[in-house]
């Protein structure tokens, strides 16, 4: 991604992620409803509530596990970057680490100490 592509980025989607909120709050709905807020009263509560799930962790900022600093955000579906030391991190669709990713670490850790003695 280029440096003018990024920036316009990180300067038009969060805005339009912020005011939908902000809208839901004037209403007084975001009690329960959040960042759904955007979307009114359409594609069902059960949608929606998933919907908040997924929208709340992919936006929320994550530790770097490389430099210990609270940067790491989302580029794309499954892409994590952190912004202090520019690592890139393969990670779930919607939050930086699954329970089947660490599943698979504990397993590999443990194969290894297998190996190695
Ligand atoms: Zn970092």
């Amino acid at each position: 991604m280029k440096a003018a592509e990024f920036s316009t980025t990180i300067l038009t989607w969060p805005r339009a992620f912020y005011i939908s909120f902000y809208r839901g709050r004037l209403d007084g709905l975001t009690k329960k409803v959040g960042v759904t807020g955007r979307y009114g009263t359409r594609y069902g509560a059960s949608l929606r509530k998933q919907i908040k799930k997924a929208e709340v962790t992919q936006h929320a900022k994550y530790t770097c596990t490389f430099c210990a600093k609270n940067t790491v955000k989302r580029t794309a579906v499954g892409i994590w970057q952190c912004k202090a030391c520019k690592k890139t991190i393969a990670g779930g669709a919607y939050v930086v680490s699954t329970p089947a990713a660490a599943a698979t670490r504990s397993t590999l850790r443990r194969l290894r100490e297998i190996a190695e003695v």
